[in-house]
Formats: structure tokens, C-alpha cells, sequence
């Protein structure tokens, strides 16, 4: 499990599929899959906690006494599965078949607000995927590619 822990407000938030912020907004992240995660933030921590030791410890919980203990640990600051970006992006789609999610590419890269105001000005309904999960996973969300949408692979030098 990763978590990223904001060292100006000393929140922690769980890297999950939906992204997160931190309670004061300067750090947070979103997992790509079960295995990718990016965050964001110049003050952020990532910390991982050992799944298998937590499942146990909440498994075990004492009554009363000493607490079960489980390993948590900081990730290195440069680590293959855990992305650093300036702040979260997505690929904003609209939709045009929801029972076929058949779906047209509107913006392949924009900040929350400017999705927010493409949406506003714009007749439809319309989803939105963080950039690097859609990278990643364009087929499930474009199987035609009909806007010659290009995929590339994340690696650390383009973040
Ligand atoms: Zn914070």
C-alpha cells in the first residue's frame, strides 16, 4: 500500500484510483493500477506499508496491551513504480454511448480547472481520466484510437 504523507500539513492520503490531496492541497497522487501510482507535491512523502504484515496485525488485534505491530517504510525518492508529477492532469472524453462506452477524445491533457471549464462551455456528457492511467490504458477507454491518440510508455526522465 502507498501513501503519501505531506510533511507542511502531516496528512496522509492513500494512493487509490481516484486522486487525492492532502488536507492542505500541496501534495497528493492517484494509482495508475495496482502496481503504478504518481503523486505530486514538493513537500511529499511516499510511504509504503508491507499489505501482508497490516492484514495480519488487524487480524491479530489484541484486546488490551501492546498494539500489533506491522512494517511501514519511506520509499526511495527515485523508485520505479512511483511517479513524481508538477500536478495531476487528465484526458477529458465525452461520451457517446454509455451502454457501449463508445467515447471521443476531447482533450488529451488538461488541468482540473481547464476541464472544468471545456465541460461548462460544451453540450454532452462527458468523463475524464488522469493522463498517465490513460496512457497506459487508452484501449479500454478509446478501443478505435480514432484520433490517433499517442501512447508512450511513463518513465522518470518525462516527469
Ligand atoms: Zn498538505
Amino acid at each position: 500500500m502507498k501513501l503519501i504523507l505531506c510533511k507542511d500539513c502531516q496528512d496522509i492520503v492513500r494512493l487509490l484510483p481516484t486522486p487525492k490531496s492532502c488536507f492542505c492541497g500541496k501534495c497528493g497522487g492517484y494509482a495508475i493500477d495496482q502496481q503504478l501510482a504518481v503523486y505530486f507535491g514538493d513537500n511529499a512523502v511516499s510511504i509504503g506499508i508491507n499489505n501482508r504484515e497490516l492484514k495480519s496485525a488487524v487480524l491479530s488485534q489484541p484486546e488490551t496491551g501492546n498494539g500489533e505491530e506491522f512494517t511501514s517504510f519511506v520509499i526511495p525518492k527515485q523508485c520505479p513504480s512511483l511517479f513524481k508529477v508538477k500536478e495531476i492532469r487528465y484526458t477529458l472524453m465525452r461520451v457517446l454511448d454509455s451502454d457501449k462506452n463508445i467515447n471521443e477524445l476531447v482533450s488529451p491533457n488538461v488541468s482540473y480547472s481547464e476541464l472544468a471549464t471545456i465541460v461548462s462551455e460544451k453540450q454532452g456528457t462527458f468523463t475524464y481520466i488522469p493522463v498517465e492511467r490513460m496512457q497506459r490504458y487508452w484501449h479500454e477507454y478509446l478501443p478505435a484510437n480514432p484520433f490517433d491518440f499517442h501512447v508512450q510508455e511513463i518513465r522518470n526522465e518525462d516527469l
